[in-house]
This record gives C-alpha cells, structure tokens and sequence, in this order.
C-alpha cells in the first residue's frame, strides 16, 4: 500500500463519519508525507497551522485509529505538518511555507483563541456551567432581538416574570444554531438572578434519558425521581431526541404531571412542533401544546450584522464595516455559523498577527465551505439519508418498503418533492430511487406536498428543516 492509497482509505473512511461541512474544512489538502515503515510514524501534512492545531486536538484519536485500521496495525503513530503538496498552487492561507511546523508551534496560540477555537467546534463546550447544568454566557442581554426570534424572546422573559403560570410549557423550536439553548438558558439564569434559592435544572433530552437509563441499570430510580421533581423549574433541550425512547417517555410523563400540577415551569425545545416528532406519545404530544408554542427563524441581514456587532465587542475583536457587511451577507444559515466564522476570522488573524483585511476573510470564509449554499452538490443519496434521519428511519425502510404504511408514505412524499425542488431530478428518476416506483407515482407525490405545504404551515416548517440540514451538510 502506498501513502496515497493509505491515505485515500483513511479519508474515505473519515467522510463517512463527518459532516460535510467539518470533512470540507478540515481535511482539504491533507496528504501523508511520510511514511516511515520501521518506526510505524506516519507525518501527516496540512495546509495551514489552523488545520493543524484543530486535527491534533480534535480528530487526532479518530485519524489514528483509522490509520491503524488502515494499515493493518503498520501505524503506530501520527504526527502533522504544515507543508504544501509539491504539485499543489499556492494555498489558499497566503504564508503557506510556515516553515516545518511542528506540535511546539501551536502553542502560540494564544489562550483566547484557544478559547474561540474550541467554541467553533461544537459551539457548546466553552463557558462556565453552574450546579444546574446553566452557562453563565447564555443571558437575555446578549440575546439579539430580530423579527425572526421576538415571540420566542417574549415568551421566554413572560416565563421569567411569571414563573409556572402564564405560559406552561413554554415550547420553542426552530433549526440549528438558532437560539434555542441560549434562550432557555437565559431563563434559568434570570431567575437564578432574582432568586439564587431557586432550584432549576437544565438538561438535555439526552441526559435527561442517560441518567433515567443509568438509574434504571443502579437501583436508583427514586433517587432520579426525586432530583427531577424537587425542581422549580425544568428545562428540558433538543426534546425531539424523546422520538423513539418510549420508556424514558413514560417516565418523563410523570415528571411532567407531577411538575405541571404544582404549577412548577417547565420549558421545552425542539427543532420542530411536537405533531412533527415521530414516535412521539400522543400524551406527551397534546401535553407539550398545553401552553405556548413559539418558533425561532432564521435571522434576517439586519439582525445578523447586530448579532456580528455584539460578539465583536464581547471579543474586544475589531472587524472594518465593510469586512463585517461582508459576513453577514454571506452567512445566512443560522447564528452558530456566524459565530464559527468569527471565531475562525480571529484566530487566523491572532495566529498571524495581522489585521484582517477582505481578501484573507474572503479566503477565510471559502474554506469554511458551510456558508454558501451548495444546491448543485447535493446527491440523490445524501438527500434520502437526510429525509430519512428526519424521520427516524433508515434508507432502506423510505426507498424500498413494498408497504404501504401511512407514516412511510408521508416521508416518501417528501423525498419525491425535494428530489424535484432541490435536485430537478424527471419524474422517471425520482420513481426509480424510491424503489422502482412508477413515474405517476412521483408525479402524484409532488402534487400531493406542493399542495399540502400551502394548506399546512407544519409541512413547510418541516421541509424548511429538512433543506437546511441538507445545505448545512
Ligand atoms: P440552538 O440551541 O438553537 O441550536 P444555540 O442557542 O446553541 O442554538 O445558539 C448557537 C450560538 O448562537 C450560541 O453561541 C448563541 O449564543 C448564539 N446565538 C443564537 N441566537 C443569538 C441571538 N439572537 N443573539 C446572540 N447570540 C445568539
Ligand atoms: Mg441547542
């Protein structure tokens, strides 16, 4: 096996488990510069100091194991580089020739940008978490206010004022990176503010189902009981990964009764409206619409730049008007990317000790991939797999399933319909993935949804959804 081919293998292997967008921007440009057989070290080089900071610390575990898998145990270590490929153009960071960059190298990252590089991660990971499971950063006066979120802002400073009564539940939901987290978090931290006594748990629908799961597995159960009932106030995060669980279900019914009938507030995000989760209980369902259901929008340009505007000052970063206009054009999709963008604007421009200037954002942001939506690169295959996530279901079940079950033939629909909106795929095509089905079939499916989306604003909430997970990679 050669290095090329080695390496071809580890990143095919690598795609498979990343999102587009993280695969894009991180392994672009990567090639294995040495191999040395006897010691089993493998260099691995990088385009920029950027890349290579970011793989040591986040994928170095990933990258090794696969190697190893790879190379049948050859690799027994990995290390990274920054180099150009002899044949490769200039890179598109300018100072590509940091001359052999080694581990020590990255140390010159200053501490805050270690701070923003990990931020651009997974977004959450920085900030100081109190007893509650609350980040101090998340408050309602660094919330942005703009048309697409003011009735989720309202609704969560009434819940503030008006603890358990007015609005219960409150239920949020909206896409990624819109706000949701920050938003209830603010809550909690407000009323903590008010009142430092109060006992308010935040969890993650996740959590909340791995702790019910471990209490089960310890004989603890009513040691779990006890801490989610003894709450003032509960917020429950990302409530649609209930989908399917129907054990923590249950359980998280009772916790809500028990709560609800003492008048103690309960909010709940979402990344869609209960009807829309599937395999959700009809009680939990007609439960969550008991109170005030809002929903979060995509910011406009307008609320974009003041979001950008905010986070500078926060950094004490400085960014040129016209570089700031700039990102807010270009970075549409949701707050979390626009965040990403500034941190990774600010790091580059630390690390280099320079001003950021338009041309090096523009490159900046062209590595980023995630913000300009790519309609044309989309595949029939990645399309299925998103509709199918969405619903909970696997491929095989949207595409082939002979059978005509009613909570199949929805999704299946829909498939058809963004088979001909996103990718203009003919008739004859769409009926040929979805399992050979005739032309008419996928005919009738599209007429089905475009008339449907007028008639039901769930349905288009849910294919709005649905795009902006296939564009965000
Ligand atoms: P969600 O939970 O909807 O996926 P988050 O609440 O995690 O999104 O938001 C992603 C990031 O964007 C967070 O760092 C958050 O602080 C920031 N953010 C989102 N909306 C706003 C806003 N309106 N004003 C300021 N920051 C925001
Ligand atoms: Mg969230």
């Amino acid at each position: 096996m050669t290095r090329e081919e080695l390496w071809q293998a580890v990143l095919a292997d690598l795609e498979l488990n990343l999102s587009k967008a993280n695969f894009t921007t991180w392994f672009k440009n990567t090639f294995i510069s040495e191999w040395n057989e006897e010691t089993g070290e493998v260099i691995i080089g990088v385009p920029n100091a950027f890349t290579h900071a970011w793989l040591e610390k986040k994928y170095h575990k990933a990258i090794l194991a696969v190697l190893r898998e790879a190379s049948e145990d050859k690799v027994k270590k990995a290390q990274y580089k920054v180099e150009t490929r002899r044949s490769m153009a200039g890179g598109i960071f300018g100072p590509t020739n940091v001359s052999s960059e080694t581990t020590e190298n990255v140390s010159m990252i200053s501490p805050r940008v270690a701070v923003s590089l990990e931020h651009n991660g997974t977004g959450d990971n920085s900030g100081v978490i109190n007893e509650f499971g609350l980040k101090a950063k998340y408050t309602f006066a660094n919330f942005i206010v703009g048309e697409g979120n003011a009735l989720a802002h309202a609704a969560s400073m009434g819940v503030a004022k008006n603890l358990g009564t007015r609005y219960n539940p409150l239920f949020i939901y909206g896409g990624v990176g819109l706000g949701k987290t920050h938003l209830v978090q603010a809550i909690g931290n407000d009323i903590l503010r008010q009142d430092p006594n109060k006992k308010i748990i935040y969890v993650s629908a996740e959590k909340f189902t791995n702790d019910y799961v471990q209490a089960l597995k310890e004989n603890k159960i009513n040691a779990f009981k006890a801490k989610y009932r003894s709450a003032d106030m509960l917020l429950i995060d990302d409530v649609q990964f209930l989908a399917g669980k129907e054990q923590t279900q249950e359980e998280f019914f009772h916790t809500f009764n028990d709560l609800h009938q003492r008048e103690c507030q309960i909010v709940l995000t979402s990344d869609r409206l209960p009807q829309s989760i599937p395999t959700l209980e009809d009680r939990l369902k007609s439960r969550f619409q008991m109170g005030v259901i809002t929903d979060i929008a995509p910011p406009k340009l307008e609320t974009r730049i003041a979001i950008l505007e905010s986070k500078i000052k926060e950094y004490k970063y400085k960014l040129e008007e016209e570089v700031l206009q700039y990102l807010a054009a270009n970075i549409q999709n949701n707050v979390r990317e626009l965040e990403g963008a500034l941190n990774k604007i600010a790091a580059y421009h630390d690390f280099y000790n320079t001003p950021p200037t338009m041309e090096t954002v523009k490159n900046i942001l062209a590595s980023l991939t995630v913000s300009t939506p790519n309609q044309g690169s989309v595949t029939v295959r990645q399309l299925l797999e998103v509709v199918a996530n969405f619903f909970e279901l696997n491929r095989q079940e949207l595409v082939m399933s002979k059978c005509r079950r009613r909570e199949l033939a929805l999704p299946r629909q829909i498939a058809m319909y963004l088979m001909r909106t996103e990718l203009s795929a003919s008739y004859p095509t769409i009926g040929h993935e979805l399992g050979g089905r005739d032309h008419t079939t996928a005919i009738h499916a599209f007429k089905q949804i475009e008339k449907k989306i007028q008639l039901e604003g769930r349905l288009k909430h849910d294919i709005d959804l649905i795009k902006q997970r296939l564009y965000a990679g």
